[in-house]
């Protein structure tokens, strides 16, 4: 199959780049998310097939036995997260761009292998304590959660300079704003950057 272009949206949970990597595929056509597959629990207002595939510990371990990930990450203990051959499949038969949003490890892994025509982009956080807060505010996570998710993102703000591209979500419009120009640079520009 042709390999098309992807674009990596890496960063600590928190950072914002959920919001930045949706709000860019409302303004991008082209792209397609890649949905990942996970074994923690659906937040409220999740979809099942739309933000993840949600699987059960034993039927993502069957997949993983199959080799249907590109990669996967135990990126939480005992929740499992990994991208799907037949996602990026997909969505090349499309003739769109896929748009990932995975942790560092993920991101870097997928950069080994499709490096050519990749762009990744890392989104950061103005601070941890800013972090801290808006995980807080969100409300989606336990105070262990939360504990473990602060802990790896600041293991995740050491990867920083092994991407393209840093942005800085001091404000979220900021953020939007020079993700669309990067993105936009990025579509345009012929394959194989
Ligand atoms: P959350 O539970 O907040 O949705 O995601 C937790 C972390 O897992 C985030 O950093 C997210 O980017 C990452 N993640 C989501 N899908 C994948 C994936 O397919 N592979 C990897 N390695 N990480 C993923």
């Amino acid at each position: 199959m042709k390999e098309g272009k992807l674009i990596l949206f890496c960063g600590p949970s928190g950072s914002g780049k959920t919001t930045v990597t949706r709000h860019l595929l409302e303004n991008f056509p082209q792209l397609s998310f890649s949905v990942s597959a996970t074994t923690r629990k659906k937040r409220d207002g999740e979809t099942d097939g739309r933000d993840y595939h949600f699987l059960t510990v034993d039927d993502f371990k069957k997949k993983i036995e199959q080799d249907q990930f590109v990669e996967w990450e135990e990126v939480y203990k005992d929740l499992y997260y990994g991208t799907l051959k037949s996602e990026i499949e997909r969505i090349w038969k499309e003739n769109k761009v896929v748009a990932f949003d995975v942790d560092v490890e993920g991101g870097m892994n997928i950069k080994k292998i499709y490096g050519d025509n990749l762009l990744a982009v890392f989104i950061k956080p103005l601070s941890v304590e800013v972090l801290r807060k808006r995980l807080t505010d969100r409300n989606t996570e336990s105070p262990e959660s939360l504990a473990t998710r602060i802990a790896k993102a600041e293991l995740e703000l050491t990867y920083e300079n092994k991407f393209d591209h840093v942005i800085i979500n001091d404000t979220l419009e900021h953020a939007l704003e020079k993700a669309k120009v990067l993105v936009g640079e990025f579509l345009s520009a012929p394959d194989e950057k």
